[in-house]
């Protein structure tokens, strides 16, 4: 088979999918008027990849009609009427990107007559999921993304495709079914956890649901990218080098499959399938091989990885159960249960302290008491304490804390375990399975040191731990652990700005935001929450070239806005000369930039002089009349927007949270939700205000979503945001 064949299917599906979009969308304006709206939810960019490369905000039928128009110039081999048009392969790309456009058109109608998404599956995919996505994919929990059209040729070939693209923490998206089959069944079947939680994606049973994939991707650009609408250009080469997606296409193929495909290509995602088709190296758009079979499943996960330059970063450790970050967020239920310690269910706590080398075997697991292996028949748990003790020249004393937070994720990359909470608050289950297979608690030390030892090797030199599971072993151990866990506490709140010579950057998020900088204070964690001062510093102990470098402040410009003569000239280096200066302190003032990855947006909200605060999982509308999607559209893409700020949550807890406007007396509006994830210490800090009732005085989504009802709500309880200064 040669490359023609191809060509002439992709020419005939693109054909086929034209006609069916057009009848389709006729029909829908005769029945509904040429108004109608049409859109995917929550999502600020419309009809995504009409809006990249056409640069139009597809909001009604009538604006559907104008896409089918413009694709229709690519179907005939001539550029869009802003130019787009892709030269490799003899224009022939166009084609499959017309294809995409009809498609996308097409997915909104089927979303509006309620069609979409398919039962069981997800659709579109929102802007949020796309925020948390990328701060794992820049740091690596998330290697690639697998785009799987088609059943496999059976169930237990689609588990261990499946399983294998976990282990190297690829994420699966699934798409499409044939004769009754689809990848989605054949892992229910097998009884496989679906969710994004373990990696498992599926966005419909149709194969138009492919693109929802492609809408996914081309809003990296704009998010992260800095990208505007209709900078195609950038928009495709971004796509090509950043999102490390391809596709995998399996069992069945049509005409209309193949039109997709050759859009899949123009945006550099590689194919591999299992079937017969003409083989093609590299094209202009990609960066190695284009398309290419292979019909043995043990080897499509490798080749995929190859041909997609994917980076895995692989966890060796030697225990009887598969270990990767795609089992972090798997749950054991009740009914897969073996046994269970901390929750409800027994006493239980880890810990993680720093000891002198010479009184550290390492890699020694001692088990102190009965092992799971010895639990009486009726038995269902037990208590437990896990203390790790690590030593090693560079360690000290303030790197417990970041040590034994990734106790968490340590034990849960592990299949079949589930850990849930920090410190005596734990919760650990281990399933049936695992036990089955020879899990046994030995095999939790064995994690933690390999992990630890494999993650932080500039840090730990020896690892030891003692798992302890008496009753009065864990209950004598507890009371100076627990006095332990208080002084970090008070040791960290104490941490000033003033304090230190030096804050940490994070350009971490630059493989997706080039111009975008973190500076972390002791007073201002990451905007992700992920980076803390002491996280900064000890991730560059870790890794003295890598992301967070430390920074002397230099001299002190404005203590009011928190301005500093060598952080911005850092910034000015780093940020690419895009930003000149910037104030730690201020919202309004040369604010920071946002990469897309923020765990809360703080906007102003000029009707009560005021701002408000939402965060990434409040759906619902705020007072300004946007949600936390629409106002992250404008805040992003590393460049500074006063009045608006991505923020970690904890910031909001600081002394010096928008200091220059007066920081908590500011906020007047928050949701519910994020009020109480930091109930206690919003509290502490209204008492330090001496406005203890303040909490109470900001509103929320109960008695304002509007800012009428805002104002009102505000005037009725005093709000202290009327005494200050104006913002503007
Ligand atoms: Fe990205 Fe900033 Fe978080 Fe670093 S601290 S990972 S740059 S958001
Ligand atoms: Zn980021």
């Amino acid at each position: 088979m040669s490359i023609d064949i191809l060509v002439q299917a992709g020419t005939k599906g693109t054909e086929a999918i034209l006609k069916h979009t057009k009848e389709t969308l006729d029909k829908f304006i005769t029945e509904k008027g040429k108004d109608t709206t049409v859109s995917f939810p929550h999502t600020n960019y419309y009809l995504p990849l009409s809006l990249a490369l056409l640069q139009k905000e597809v909001k009604t039928a009538n604006d559907c009609l104008e896409v089918l128009s413009e694709a229709e110039r690519l179907v005939f081999n001539k550029p869009t009427s802003q130019g787009f048009f892709i030269e490799a392969l003899d224009g022939i790309l166009n084609k499959g990107i017309a294809t995409l456009l009809y498609e996308e058109v097409l997915a909104s109608v089927n979303t509006k007559l309620g069609l979409h998404p398919t039962k069981g599956c997800i659709g579109f995919l929102p802007d949020n999921i796309l925020r948390s996505l990328g701060i794992q994919l820049v740091d690596g929990r998330i290697a690639g993304i697998a785009v799987i059209l088609g059943p496999a040729q059976d169930a237990d070939k689609a588990v261990q495709l499946v399983r294998d693209f976990q282990s190297k923490s690829i994420v699966s998206i699934l798409v499409g079914s044939t004769k009754g089959f689809s990848f989605k069944k054949q892992l229910e079947e097998k009884k496989v956890e679906i969710g994004l939680d373990n990696y498992i994606v599926p966005l419909g049973e149709d194969y138009l649901s492919a693109i929802y994939a492609v809408n996914f991707a081309v809003r990296a650009p704009l998010i992260y990218g800095g990208y505007k609408p209709g900078q195609w250009q950038g928009i495709t080469e971004y796509i090509k080098n950043r999102v490390p997606a391809f596709v995998v296409l399996l069992s069945y193929l049509d005409e209309v499959i193949v039109a997709t495909g050759l859009g899949v290509l123009a945006f550099g995602f590689p194919i591999i399938t299992d079937l017969e088709v003409p083989q093609l190296g590299k094209i202009q758009t990609t960066l190695h091989e284009a398309l290419v079979t292979e019909k043995d499943y043990t080897k499509i996960v490798e080749k995929c990885i190859q041909i997609r330059g994917i980076k895995v970063k692989i966890n060796k450790i030697d225990i009887p159960v598969a270990y990767a970050p795609a089992f972090e967020g798997e749950r054991v239920r009740k009914e897969q249960l073996y046994v269970e310690f901390g929750g409800k269910a027994s006493v239980a706590f880890e810990f993680l302290t720093v000891k002198n080398m010479d009184e550290i075997i390492d890699g020694s697991c001692q088990i102190i008491g009965e092992d799971i292996d010895q639990l009486p028949f009726e038995k269902k748990s037990m208590p437990l304490a896990i203390c790790v003790e690590v030593g090693g020249r560079k360690m000290i004393k303030d790197f417990e804390p970041i040590l034994e937070r990734q106790i968490h994720r340590f034990i849960n990359y592990a299949q079949g375990l589930m850990h849930i909470g920090q410190r005596d608050m734990i919760w650990i289950r281990i399933s049936k399975e695992a036990f089955n297979k020879g899990f046994r608690l030995k095999h939790i030390g064995k994690i933690l040191h390999a992990m630890l030892h494999q993650e932080f090797s500039a840090i730990v030199d020896k690892v030891q731990v003692k798992i302890y599971t008496r009753q009065e072993d864990v209950q004598r151990l507890l009371p100076a652990t627990k006095k332990v866990f208080d002084e970090r506490d008070e040791r960290i709140s104490g941490m000033t700005d003033e304090s230190v010579e030096t804050f940490y950057s994070c350009t971490l998020c630059q493989s997706f935001a080039p111009n975008h900088v973190c500076i972390i204070t002791p007073e201002r964690l990451g905007l992700c929450g992920a980076y803390s001062w002491l996280d900064a510093k000890a991730s560059y102990e870790i890794n003295p070239t890598g992301p967070n470098q430390p920074l002397e402040k230099g001299k002190l410009l404005d203590q009011r806005l928190g301005q500093w003569e060598k952080i911005n000239q850092f910034i000015y280096e780093r940020s690419n000369k895009t930003i000149e200066r910037v104030s730690m302190y201020s919202l309004m003032d040369c604010p920071q930039s946002s990469c897309g990855c923020f765990e809360c947006i703080v906007a102003i909200v000029p009707e009560v002089n005021g701002v408000m605060v939402v965060h990434r999982d409040y759906s619902g509308m705020t007072p300004v009349g946007m949600t936390f999607t629409s106002l992250a559209g404008s805040v992003g893409g590393g460049v500074q927007t006063p009045g608006f700020l991505g923020v970690g949550k904890l910031y909001l807890t600081s002394k010096k949270f928008i200091l220059a406007e007066d920081g908590l007396k500011r906020v007047v509006w928050m949701p519910k939700e994020l009020k109480q994830l930091l109930a206690d210490k919003l509290k502490r800090r209204c008492e330090e205000l001496k406005i203890p009732d303040l909490l109470e005085k900001i509103a929320d989504e109960d008695v304002a979503t509007t800012a009428e009802e805002l104002i009102a709500y505000l005037q009725q309880v005093q709000h202290p945001v009327f005494s200050l200064p104006p913002l503007v």
